[in-house]
């Protein structure tokens, strides 16, 4: 059995050349760079809640960054440091070496370095925290969109719960089409070069954790606004499509969590731009309405029928 620190020490442990001081001492040291603000946000991990018990541990490492670099590119921020607390029931090593190797290398995709951190036993929970910087008053809030912006999302939603559906047996799905779903469900892409990408460009953004519209539901409070989306732009990817009838698209696009695709609004001149910033990041993004001043979400199917929707996403307490 090893000690606390020599498990710090194995595996979270690795040099942060761009912080000051990182793990080891009783607080790590970073500097912000001349002009910038710091972006600080955190997201913990709750087994059974937020991951199935026998995911596997590199995909969970990767996993428990994705979520927090995905808040960093909501707010158009450049991701720099973070701070992993975990709690574990036992020291596996076998597990911990998965988990600390699918988490080290989404942290070196996007250049953001462990510094510090927090180990102890109990029920399995991970918690990172993350910093980032963002040129001082560009960063991309909730609280900007304006009647007559678009609405505009990037990627495909859905399918993580399609892979949550399929996970719990609810859904059948060809074998491609599983790898898929379930790589989106454990392996999201955050999508922190659009983030940047979008500083100057969209008026409020916010990435798509609990469901679009529980999502856009947040800016739309913040902006006080309203908002009409049209199911048919909804982008859907084709092992949603030809796996499930429409009323499970309805449910998995609009009301299903774990996408982590950027929802974000931007004034109709800015279109040109943004298709120019979809090209040069090879993903797609689509315009699936447009703000208005009325409060509140109204989706629309191509008949322009009120698309009704049971829950319009994920609440920890509701
Ligand atoms: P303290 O008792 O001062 O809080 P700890 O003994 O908890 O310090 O941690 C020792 C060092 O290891 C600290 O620098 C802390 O940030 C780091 N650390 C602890 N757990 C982790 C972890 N899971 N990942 C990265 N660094 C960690
Ligand atoms: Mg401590």
């Amino acid at each position: 059995m090893i000690s606390e620190f020599a498990l710090i020490e194995r595996y979270f442990t690795r040099p942060a050349p761009t912080a000051d001081l990182g793990v080891g001492d009783d607080a790590a040291l970073v500097r912000i760079p001349e002009g910038h603000q710091l972006a600080v946000s955190t997201d913990m991990l709750v087994c059974g809640r937020h991951f199935l018990a026998d995911v596997a541990p590199a995909r969970l490492g990767h996993k428990c960054l994705a979520v927090n670099l995905s808040d960093m590119a909501a707010m158009g921020a450049a991701p720099r440091w973070f701070t992993l607390s975990v709690s574990l029931p036992e020291v596996n090593e076998t597990w911990l070496g998965e988990f600390s190797k699918g988490m080290f290398a989404l942290a070196d995709r996007f250049g953001t370095e462990l510094i510090g951190g927090d180990t102890t036993s109990g029920p399995l929970n991970i918690c990172v925290q993350i910093l980032g910087v963002v040129p001082t008053g560009q960063a991309l809030k909730r609280s900007g969109a304006q009647p007559g912006d678009d609405v505009w999302v990037s990627g495909t939603l859905g399918d993580a719960a399609l892979g949550l559906a399929a996970l719990k047996g609810e859904v059948q799905l060809s074998s491609d089409a599983l790898d898929f779903a379930r790589a989106r469900l454990e392996q999201p892409s955050p999508r922190v070069a659009l983030g940047i990408a979008l500083r100057g460009v969209a008026s409020a953004a916010i990435d798509v954790s609990d469901g679009l519209l529980a999502d856009i539901g947040h800016i739309l409070d913040r902006s006080n606004v309203g908002a009409s989306i049209e199911w048919e732009r909804v982008p859907l990817s084709n092992a949603l499509r030809s796996h499930c009838d429409t009323e499970r698209q309805q449910r998995y696009a609009l009301s299903g969590g774990d996408d982590y695709e950027l929802c974000f609004t931007a004034s109709p001149r800015h279109r040109e731009t943004i298709a120019t910033v979809a090209r040069a990041q090879v993903l797609t993004l689509a315009r699936i309405g447009v703000i208005e001043s009325t409060a509140g979400a109204r989706v629309r199917d191509g008949q322009g029928h009120p698309v009704q929707l049971a829950s319009h996403g994920f609440d920890h307490f509701v």
